[in-house]
């Protein structure tokens, strides 16, 4: 079939796919920053896979102590992580460049992020859902606004929302805590609007991320994954390109123009 033909084959049967397609969603996980030099959480050479997974109740101990919570993470002195300090760097690459441009070309309707790094957004994504938040980002615990942390005026611990007062917290979806509700609808909306879907550097086992493509292929909505590796999509997905993002996508983008 063709998840088993050449790359340039599954590129021309994606152009087709996505030219003949007038909502087309894509999902994407870490692979795609992967690319931009920060690390994965799960694989081999992944953040969890060397220092072990982060604490599972980290939403439980920010709701006892959100005070405690925020002066550890303003402390000046505090040793950035691995992940932060490659977060920090890092810069879009050619396949966060390649999406917006089909964005702008009218090729892309949504972006679904399970990245918290920002990269879509600097790319020039602007039709985006960042499922995980976006770590430049606060969001309020009560009424979900969100501010970029750089822009709100911290006057006590914790920070309290300026319209509202509700304290407010890291933008980040932490171990245990829900995702916020505005960004979960819009997913669900995402999958049923879908006329295409595209599933690029995730390993598609992150409920509930992982539902909207298979709610959409359900639909009958030609599958498209990207993905240098295997993942528990493939044996559902319409075509298959087993290469980087920054491989297929910029390729993708020129024969869509052609
Ligand atoms: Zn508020």
């Amino acid at each position: 079939m063709t998840a088993h033909g050449t790359l340039d084959a599954a590129i021309a049967r994606m152009t087709a796919i996505i030219s003949e397609s007038r909502h087309v969603v894509a999902l994407v996980g870490a692979g795609l920053s992967a690319e931009s030099g920060i690390p994965t959480y799960r694989g081999s050479g992944g953040v969890w896979t060397k220092f072990g997974e982060p604490t599972i109740d980290g939403w439980e101990l920010f709701q006892e102590d959100p005070a405690a919570w925020w002066e550890a993470a303003l402390n000046p002195e505090a040793q950035l992580t691995d992940f932060a300090r490659a977060v920090e760097g890092a810069e879009p690459n050619a396949g966060h460049i390649a999406m917006a441009a089909l964005e702008a070309e009218g090729k892309l309707a949504h972006v679904i992020t399970q990245n918290i790094d920002g990269l879509h957004r600097r790319a020039g994504t602007t039709q985006l859902t960042e499922i995980h938040g976006n770590r430049s980002f606060v969001r309020c615990m009560n009424c979900g606004e969100r501010s970029l942390l750089a822009q709100i005026k911290i006057r006590q611990l914790p920070p309290l929302c300026e319209a509202c007062g509700g304290v407010l917290k890291n933008d980040t979806v932490m171990f245990g805590e829900p995702i916020p509700e505005p960004a979960l609808r819009e997913c669900y909306r995402q999958a049923a609007l879908a006329d295409a879907f595209l599933v690029i550097g995730t390993s598609a086992v992150v409920y509930p991320a992982a539902d909207f493509p298979v709610m959409a292929k359900r639909r009958g909505v030609p599958l498209i994954e990207i993905n240098p590796e295997e993942t528990a999509l493939t044996g559902i997905a319409d075509v298959v390109a087993r290469a980087t993002a920054g491989e297929v996508l910029p390729a993708l983008v020129e024969r869509l123009r052609t």
